[in-house]
């Protein structure tokens, strides 16, 4: 199987419980930056009418080929969301969704890229991207990685292992184990 289709049988059972379990997306949102907003609903609707993309889930390939900045170029966000808080503020988590048998290159240039392309985002959207105020990244990992991946984990603000979610969440870790 394909790097591709292992990650998806991670990222997709998440993406799907976002939506479906309010106590899972509290918990994942506890865990972020936007941490006091863990009440804010998702907006996986308004995501995917903005976008107008008939063939691509809500949550996945969403990149930008216009921006050329060192967050944008040639990369994209496995699991893309926006929430909006009860003031109306929207904000957008990126996560990367590193499935156990996956590593990062060495260069750095993938991890470096998701606070840029964050603010990136936030700051002046690309016409597919449902406008937000606010950014932050976060990632899904095995903690088995967590020495492998030390370098790049202060990238992303929200780190939340599939065993954290396996044994928290028993009922939704339905990738392989
Ligand atoms: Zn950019």
């Amino acid at each position: 199987m394909k790097y591709g289709s292992i990650e998806y049988l991670y990222a997709s059972p998440i993406a799907r419980a976002m939506i479906d379990d309010p106590s899972f997306r509290r918990w994942v949102l506890s865990k972020s930056e936007f941490a006091e907003f863990a009440e804010a609903r998702i907006l996986n609707r308004e995501i995917s009418a903005h976008r107008a993309n008939l063939t691509a889930e809500w949550w996945r390939f969403h990149f930008t080929e216009k921006c050329r900045c060192d967050g944008c170029s040639g990369k994209e966000t496995d699991l893309f969301t926006i929430f909006e808080n009860k003031s109306s503020l929207r904000f957008a988590l990126h996560f990367e969704v590193k499935q156990p048998q996956d590593k990062f290159k060495s260069d750095g240039i993938q991890s470096r890229g998701y606070p840029l392309r964050a603010q990136c985002w936030a700051r002046k959207p690309p016409a597919k991207v449902l406008p937000h105020h606010m950014a932050s990244t976060g990632i899904f990992f095995s903690a088995q990685k967590r020495k492998e991946y030390e370098p790049h984990l202060a990238h992303f603000k929200a780190q939340i292992t599939f065993e954290e979610i396996e044994q928290q969440f028993p009922h939704l870790a339905v990738w392989p184990r």
